[in-house]
């Protein structure tokens, strides 16, 4: 035994002790911390230490010199981007996962962190109301997770040649079909599968961002004329703007058509289907290919964990699987190796905290906090529908409000009305109650503000509206 044996148990004490006091410390500082580019880490010693350090003192200077510069994600007053809280099985989780250091690349490597992953996608499969036996795996986030389904896809349209000899010269190009409100993470998936920007086709949208079926039909039927190969369509549920719900089951049925591989990146809604009042919004993704739901958004996982569902995962192993005899194991003909079907080869014990946050929250525990989310939306949309100069830019389908502030009784240039908001929002953000971040939609500068997070309760929707409210005025 030596002394790290001793600090083992002293570093579980300490990070708890740190976890207890931290919420007590959070209302007290700003949603965002106020320092600029370069002063993050304060005045934090720069210079590598020869003997080693105690706990103690690496705690007090992540306290001093760390915290203050950091966004912290579980501030109740975190409404930017899309949430991610991590709720107090995450935390117990991450310890667990820490303190027994398991590499889960395949099944000998840690045999209950495949069989535990298996359990954890089914139970979240059949929370989301998908088939029981949709295969599924892990990814870090729903970047690589779509990544690794549209590789899916490539290697069924361009099959074992590709893979042996690479891209055929004369070949016509391949072409996806998405709108301009997919992620940017489809495109850049798109770019480095070599598919190439010029050939993602953003397809119209309706009044409310959704892909418009009609249209991506005709743009498939023009291009099968024209002799292009369509890769694959990309529909999202929940896009990143203002949560637009692509009418999927309309999108499935033309891809069963014409036999093209559906994606539906569901990222950040996709939980909002454990709800069986909010089920027909999601209808028809059970036909995908692919669907990709991270359940470290909307679930209240610790970052990172992503779950890529897949139909067949026969076309995902073509792509990846490549087993050195170093890996070869006597189990490999009866398990499922993960690493068989990704980039990647260490693995972190996420599926952990799936199964742990599932037995914590429970079904009713999902449904009755996304709920009142959905529901402190409605109410948060409600007054700014009352509020005169507030305008609202997009639906509200889900828990993702898109505004702005267009002061009455002014005549404002379009140029002049997107700056007073991108000053509005720096002025809101100032105010450290809450943080929020913009986007733009027909080209107007946006306010998003997302209630997602396990933390926000109504007084803190109170406390943003306020601010906002208090903002907006001294204009
Ligand atoms: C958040 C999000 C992504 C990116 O997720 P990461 O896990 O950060 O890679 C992609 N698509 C949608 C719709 C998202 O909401």
């Amino acid at each position: 035994m030596n002394d790290h044996h001793k600090d083992f148990g002293q570093a579980g004490q300490l990070a708890a002790g740190f976890t207890q006091s931290l919420f007590h410390q959070l209302e007290n500082l700003p949603a965002l911390p106020r320092v600029a580019p370069g002063q993050a880490l304060g005045s934090l010693e720069k210079e590598i230490p020869d003997n080693g350090q105690p706990l103690e003192q690496i705690l007090d200077d992540f306290r001093q010199h760390i915290l203050p510069g950091m966004t912290v994600w579980n501030h109740p007053g975190f409404m930017a981007y899309f949430n991610s809280t991590a709720s107090p099985a995450s935390l117990l989780s991450e310890m667990l996962i820490a303190s027994t250091n398991s590499n889960c690349m395949n099944w000998l490597s840690c045999p209950a962190g495949t069989e535990l992953e298996q359990l954890a996608i089914s139970w979240l499969a059949q929370l989301l109301g998908l088939p029981e036996n949709m295969w599924g795996i892990i990814f870090e986030g729903a970047s690589l997770s779509s990544f690794h389904a549209l590789a899916a896809a490539r290697e069924k349209v361009l099959g074992p040649a590709f893979r042996e000899k690479g891209w055929q010269p004369g070949r016509k190009p391949m072409r996806a079909y998405t709108t301009a409100h997919a992620h940017s993470s489809i495109a850049k998936a798109l770019m480095a599968l070599g598919a190439g920007k010029e050939n993602i086709i953003y397809i119209p949208v309706d009044e409310a961002f959704r892909m418009q079926p009609e249209a991506l039909e005709e743009q498939i039927r023009q291009d099968l004329k024209e002799g292009f190969q369509p890769l694959c369509v990309v529909a999202t549920l929940g896009t990143t703007s203002c949560t637009a719900m692509d009418p999927v089951s309309e999108i499935a049925g033309i891809c069963e058509i014409f036999d093209i591989w559906l994606h539906v990146d569901a990222a950040h809604a996709g939980p909002v289907a454990i709800l069986e009042s909010h089920r027909s919004l999601f209808e028809g993704w059970e036909k995908a290919d692919s669907i990709t739901v991270n359940p470290h958004k909307w679930m209240f996982l610790s970052i990172d964990t992503s779950v890529l569902f897949m139909q067949e995962r026969y076309y995902l192993r073509e792509a990846f699987s490549l087993t050195p005899d170093y890996l070869k194991t006597a189990y490999d003909e009866q398990v499922t190796n993960y690493y068989d079907y990704g980039l990647t080869l260490g693995r972190r014990f996420k599926a952990l905290k799936l199964w742990a946050n599932i037995r914590y929250f429970g079904r009713r525990g999902y449904q009755e906090i996304i709920g009142r989310h959905l529901e402190m939306a409605q109410l948060l949309r409600s007054w700014l529908e009352k509020e005169p100069g507030f305008e609202l830019l997009a639906p509200t389908p889900l828990s993702t409000l898109c505004f702005r502030y267009v002061p009455e009784g002014e005549t404002l240039t379009a140029e002049a009305i997107d700056v007073l908001n991108e000053h509005l929002l720096a002025a809101i953000n100032r105010t450290g109650q809450v943080f929020l971040t913009p986007t733009r939609l027909n080209g107007k500068f946006t306010i998003r503000l997302v209630i997602a997070s396990l933390w926000t309760e109504e007084e803190h929707v109170k406390k943003a509206w306020k601010a906002i409210r208090e903002c907006a005025g001294k204009w």
